[in-house]
């Protein structure tokens, strides 16, 4: 066993974007001289629906406060029933699962795929129930899901399909930006996003009768176009203002530049790593384009002779911005979900008896094993070449030092 180079092979520190500028500084100066910051018919949310549309053509959109609000928009929009279900992976943000619980209705945590981390499809069948109504797909990392087989399930059983997109700015199915293909797709621009106003959202669809009603849904069932005030349904305010859609606009100017490099540097990563004993890469379909919202691989323990987490120190130590695992744990092994303590300690659609589900019941072994064995890496579009390199022989190295 060699020891660690006395140098960290990373020698120069993470580097980080400047994520905003003139282009902001304009746009928002613009907002700053006008009369209202409302969003509806206000000029900068007007260039947020053309801007959005230059890459996502969906004819109906909502720009809200966040990427949960954007999902909960797209569920109450589709009036289910309270205890119908909502099939989701169980590797993913809380975002992805509030609006579902809010609406009464009941996440059904699938297994993910072992190579791409994303919903797997096999697991999705075997969840389908005489109350699924819909299938929430996560592009995860920015790899984009099976959608073939998400929407011949769909179809199949008459579901409706939300994508989240969250992490997925500028992913391609088969060429195709994602949430394309589904029925109503969910973006997120939290600080954390390839794209970002501090925090927002935008909920869009093609679907004429949940388009038409986005803004109701997002807006205290308001309706702005009649003028007319008088809520026949129970609705929440999660309305984007002017300052917010000037920003997002600005960002989405940067959208193919952001996208390309992070692209770039995420492939070039990936084939740094081919062929090393103990690294398992993630999977791309070379039809689709993964837009590295992260980096994440798995490990082999069975190849090196280490533990997980000294092998994350290993890479922490060659300046690897690294670290062991990704989520701490599946979403229904979280404390509120082994609880049911989604409503004051209780749970009443549940308690309706609108629905048996346990979620201490609840394994999906993929998504746990994949949890165990995970090394999750931070990758944005100011890593050079050069620097990738570096962190592609820093991999490289620590997993020959532990080879078994
Ligand atoms: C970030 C994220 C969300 C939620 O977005 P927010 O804007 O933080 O509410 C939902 N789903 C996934 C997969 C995410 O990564």
């Amino acid at each position: 066993m060699n020891q660690p180079s006395s140098q960290p092979i990373v020698d120069e520190p993470f580097p980080l974007p400047q994520r905003w500028g003139e282009a902001e500084i304009e746009l928002l100066s613009e907002a700053m001289r006008q009369q209202s910051l409302f969003y509806w018919k206000g000029p900068q949310t007007e260039a947020l629906y053309d801007a959005f549309r230059q890459f996502y053509p969906l004819q109906y959109l909502f720009p809200c406060s966040s990427g949960t609000a954007s999902i909960h928009i797209a569920l109450a929009a589709l009036k289910f029933k309270p205890g119908d279900e909502v099939i989701v992976p169980c590797i993913t943000d809380m975002g992805s699962v509030l609006g579902i619980l809010h609406q009464q209705l009941v996440p059904v945590f699938v297994d993910i795929d072992p190579l791409t981390y994303n919903i797997d499809p096999e697991s999705t069948r075997n969840a389908i129930t005489l109350k699924t109504r819909a299938i929430l797909p996560v592009h995860l990392c920015g790899n984009p899901c099976d959608m073939n087989s998400m929407m011949a399930i769909a179809r199949k059983h008459e579901l409706v399909v939300i994508e989240d997109c969250a992490q997925a700015w500028g992913a391609r199915y088969q060429g195709e930006l994602v949430g394309l293909q589904g029925d109503l797709s969910c973006y997120s621009f939290n600080d954390f996003k390839h794209l970002s106003c501090g925090d927002g959202g935008i909920v869009g669809t093609n679907n004429e009768a949940l388009g038409l009603n986005l803004s109701k849904w997002g807006d205290k069932c308001y309706n702005r176009v009649t003028g007319i005030r008088n809520p026949d349904e129970l609705a929440l305010n999660y309305r984007m203002s002017e300052p917010l859609s000037a920003i997002c606009t600005a960002q989405l100017g940067k959208h193919d530049d952001i996208v390309a490099r992070r692209h770039r540097t995420g492939m070039l990563l990936h084939s740094l790593l081919e062929g090393i004993p103990g690294i398992v890469r993630t999977k791309i379909n070379p039809e689709d384009t993964h837009s590295f919202y992260n980096y994440i691989f798995r490990l082999n323990l069975e190849e090196l002779d280490t533990t997980r987490s000294a092998f994350a120190a290993a890479l922490q130590a060659e300046g690897v911005n690294a670290e062991d695992g990704y989520i701490p744990a599946p979403v229904y092994r979280y404390d509120l979900f082994q609880t049911h303590n989604f409503y004051a300690g209780t749970w009443p659609i549940r308690d309706f008896g609108l629905t048996d589900m346990d979620y201490t019941k609840v394994k999906c072994p993929v998504a746990e094993e994949f949890l165990d064995d995970c090394i999750h890496m931070p990758l944005n579009e100011a890593m050079t070449e050069t620097y990738t390199e570096k962190v592609g022989l820093a991999i490289k190295t620590v997993a020959d030092r532990f080879a078994r």
